[in-house]
């Protein structure tokens, strides 16, 4: 006779069970929307898929770092009840991230649910070593609507010293020309840029972007790094990074921002295709316009990529809470907000968590 089934739920491991966020005020909470305590209204989540990546790229992780066990990682329905209850709070675009999302076994399943619900944009971030054109022409059909790659140099044996991997320079070349024969808008480029590793190929990614009709953006190197090396002397700044691209090709700026942009624009002025973006979170920052909230792979908030408090969603989406207790919980979390990352500032620390960990 089979034994009887128990309904309980499973008991969390008390280590597991993380940091609650402290009420926020009754305004916040009856907005019907995320607000954070500097006026900024949340709109945009970065979700983590996975800790889990195939590349070791130097300025992110550690050959040696370890990956959390997967039931400390949401799982699928787990998400699909977050992504629902977001909604509910005004949240209207999404993007996928990591480690790497290609690595998410039910990624599928995911942008499927995700399509079907009504956000007005689902975007994700690869390496792009993983895709094949059927996979990306069911995301398209499924909802997925822009992809960006992550590539930071255009040169193969860079490319082995930079990210540690096998993946070269020409197969996420071919990634980024199967996302356009899938009918993927102009796909994005993020090279991150730091001093003495790839600065020299800042003009030559401008010659890539135009040759392929690319929006390459330059991202400012971050102090998120694993080993904690970033310092800095490391950082190229946006200015001089443009500056090495006019030597080349002329540009001209974009008028028309988009608000909460993370990138300012240029376009080329002799009208070749493809676009130059500059990340500058360093020399530029943009936090006064920043409507972003992550939730990392195990199920925590962080108001922002440079928080050192981040709060616990998992145990509420295990412990047999209701979605209006879910909700609540993120309305305390994203009041917590800070002004901004503080880098430069004299009491600036890194925080623990590192990219990968976060996600873009
Ligand atoms: S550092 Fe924080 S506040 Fe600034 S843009 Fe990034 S997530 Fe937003």
């Amino acid at each position: 006779m089979q034994p009887a089934m128990s309904t309980a739920l499973p008991v969390l491991r008390p280590d597991l069970v993380g940091p609650q966020a402290p009420p926020a005020p009754d305004h916040a909470r009856q907005a019907g929307h995320l607000l954070d305590s500097h006026g900024r209204r949340i709109q945009d989540v970065r979700l983590s898929l996975t800790d889990r990546c195939n590349f070791r790229c130097v300025y992110c992780m550690e050959p040696g770092d370890r990956f959390l066990p997967k039931m400390e990682l949401l799982d699928l329905n787990e998400y699909i009840r977050l992504v629902d209850v977001l909604r509910a709070l005004g949240i209207r675009t999404i993007r996928l991230t990591g480690g790497e999302p290609t690595l998410y076994p039910q990624l599928d399943q995911l942008i499927d649910a995700i399509g079907r619900r009504d956000f007005d944009d689902l975007a994700m971030t690869t390496n792009g070593s993983l895709l094949d054109l059927d996979q990306l022409e069911s995301w398209r059909r499924n909802g997925l609507r822009r992809l960006t790659f992550s590539l930071d140099t255009l040169r193969e044996k860079r490319m082995a010293s930079i990210t540690r991997s096998r993946t070269s320079v020409a197969d996420v070349i071919h990634a980024i020309n199967l996302a356009k024969v899938a009918g993927y808008p102009r796909p994005k480029v993020n090279a991150v840029i730091i001093r003495g590793i790839n600065d020299d190929e800042v003009a030559d990614f401008a010659q890539f972007a135009r040759d392929e009709d690319l929006d390459v953006r330059f991202i400012e190197f971050m102090p998120l790094d694993s080993n904690r090396a970033w310092n800095r002397s490391h950082v190229v700044d946006a200015d001089e990074m443009i500056a090495a691209i006019q030597q080349r090709f002329p540009l001209q700026p974009e008028t028309e921002i988009t608000p909460h942009s993370t990138s300012m624009n240029w376009t080329f002025a002799d009208g070749a295709p493809g676009r130059i973006g500059m990340i500058a979170p360093v020399s530029r920052p943009f936090c006064g316009a920043c409507n972003r909230l992550r939730i990392t792979a195990e199920g925590r908030v962080r108001p922002c990529l440079f928080s050192h408090d981040e709060w616990d969603i998992r145990t509420l989406l295990r412990n047999n809470s209701s979605d209006a207790d879910v909700a609540a919980a993120i309305v305390d979390m994203a009041w917590t907000k800070q002004a901004g990352h503080g880098i430069g500032k004299a009491d600036f620390s890194q925080p623990a968590r590192t990219m990968s960990a976060i996600g873009g």
